[in-house]
């Protein structure tokens, strides 16, 4: 396996960085012609993928360096348009290597499948019906979706609540059952939505209710992936900051996002800065992601962290996520995008599992860059500086220009797009 540790990556030229890609990750030559090719998702294939369709939208693809999870190396392929964050990731995944690495596990991997039936004349008696005809029920489903089963998956478990029973209106009374799925490696929405679609008539009889929603549940609790970390306080320091003090700057601003929401929906959305380009960039469904995740922040009755920071007997820093990721390595997008099917073979990764665990494993890192960030300089000076060659494009700097302004905006400390066009201007003269 080709060590993530890529020493001078951001020195290189574009062609330089794929050149050394091409090396070493032995690529083919329609892969190294897709990293290169502007139209890599060809119009043809994106108005077979969605509809209504006028052209592709690109993003930055960049990668995520030195990341070593369970003892594996990986380049993790990221497609974002803020600055900083690939940067970000790689900086705090070179500290963690250096502290043995990230690990992460999934329990399980089931995703749910809801449907809702209205109108029953006997809520409770319908539920001891749907237990009473499980394994009918669960049967029905994998006979939807035979191929599934062959492959060693299928529906793993179902249960049933009832909702609303004392309700005066009859709108909000019903039965929700879930049906438990072993997708292998999809994501499942499509198989999923298959199997309660066609269960749901059994479901009528069983239940003398209305069948009414058939659907995936995005709350994907029985399909967590986590990840942790453990820091000496020596690999924190960070200019005149020691170690410790870093360590507890960041749990005094973990502890600041698990009690407050106004804080916990940014520190949130620094994570997801890790965990989207990536979901992005496999061609998965980053809407389900964002979803999953936030409703998972939320579980225990407020809005809180996604991730937990705290200290250790040893005086270490100790990084926790778990999240809900309904992620797949096949289906949907991941092998219809050329760029997609590019970054799972890019990273090596073998199933939907691994997949999972890499994501949070991102956001981890992620979050850990920002809040060090926070606990020390600031966010604004590494962040302002990686972003001065976006503000110098947008004041109108063009070619070699853009690398003259962006450094002038740095020295003079005036970020600006305002301050760009001034400075483009007086380039120009
Ligand atoms: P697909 O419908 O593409 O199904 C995955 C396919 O992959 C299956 O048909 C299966 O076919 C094949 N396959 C090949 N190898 C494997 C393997 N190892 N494990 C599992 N399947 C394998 O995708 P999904 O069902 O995963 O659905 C994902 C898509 O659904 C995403 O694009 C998502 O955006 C969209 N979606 C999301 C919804 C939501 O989030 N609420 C709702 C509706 C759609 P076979 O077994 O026959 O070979």
């Amino acid at each position: 396996m080709t060590s993530s540790r890529i020493s001078g990556f951001y020195n290189m030229t574009v062609e330089e960085r794929r050149a050394l890609l091409r090396e070493a990750f032995t690529l083919t030559d329609a892969e190294t012609q897709n990293l290169s090719n502007a139209d890599a998702l060809t119009v043809g294939k994106a108005d077979n993928m969605i509809e209504n369709v006028i052209g592709t939208y690109q993003l930055p693809f960049g990668l995520g360096l030195n990341f070593l999870i369970n003892g594996k190396e990986y380049v993790v392929p990221m497609a974002i348009e803020e600055a900083s964050v690939v940067a970000s990731a790689s900086h705090i995944a070179k500290i963690v290597r250096e502290a043995g690495g990230f690990r992460t596990e999934s329990k399980e991997r089931l995703m749910i499948g809801q449907i809702q039936v209205v109108g029953c004349p006997d809520f409770q008696e319908a539920k001891q019906q749907i237990l009473r005809q499980k394994d009918i029920l669960m049967k029905a489903a994998d006979n939807a979706y035979p191929s599934i089963v062959s492959r060693g998956g299928g529906v793993r478990d179902l249960d049933v609540r009832v909702l609303n029973e004392n309700d005066a209106s009859s709108y909000s009374k019903m039965l929700v059952m879930h049906i438990y799925v072993d997708t292998c490696d999809a994501m499942g929405a499509n198989m999923i939505n298959t199997m309660v679609e066609s269960i749901a008539p059994i479901v009528e009889e069983i239940t003398k209710g209305k069948v009414h929603l058939r659907i995936l549940s995005n709350y994907a609790d029985r399909s967590l992936a986590t990840a942790k970390c453990v820091i000496p306080p020596h690999l924190l320091k960070t200019g005149s900051f020691a170690g410790e003090e870093v360590r507890d700057g960041v749990i005094h601003a973990y502890e600041f996002a698990a009690s407050d929401p106004y804080r916990a929906v940014t520190h949130n959305k620094g994570i997801m800065n890790g965990i989207d380009p990536v979901v992005i960039a496999t061609g998965n469904d980053w809407r389900a992601v964002e979803a999953g995740a936030h409703a998972y922040a939320a579980r225990n009755g407020h809005y809180g962290s996604m991730t937990t920071w705290s200290k250790d007997e040893e005086g270490n820093l100790v990084g926790e996520i778990e999240l809900p990721m309904s992620i797949g390595t096949v289906g949907g997008a991941t092998r219809v995008h050329p760029l997609a099917d590019f970054s799972l073979s890019v990273m090596q990764i073998e199933s939907a599992e691994e997949l999972a665990q890499v994501i949070v494993a991102v956001g981890l890192a992620q979050n850990l860059g920002a809040l060090k960030a926070l606990a020390t300089d600031g966010i604004q000076k590494g962040h302002m500086a990686l972003h001065s060659r976006s503000v110098a494009i947008a004041g109108g700097a063009t070619g070699e220009m853009i690398d003259v302004i962006a450094k002038q905006l740095v020295e003079q400390q005036e970020i600006r797009v305002g301050k760009a066009k001034e400075l483009v201007e007086q380039y120009k003269q």
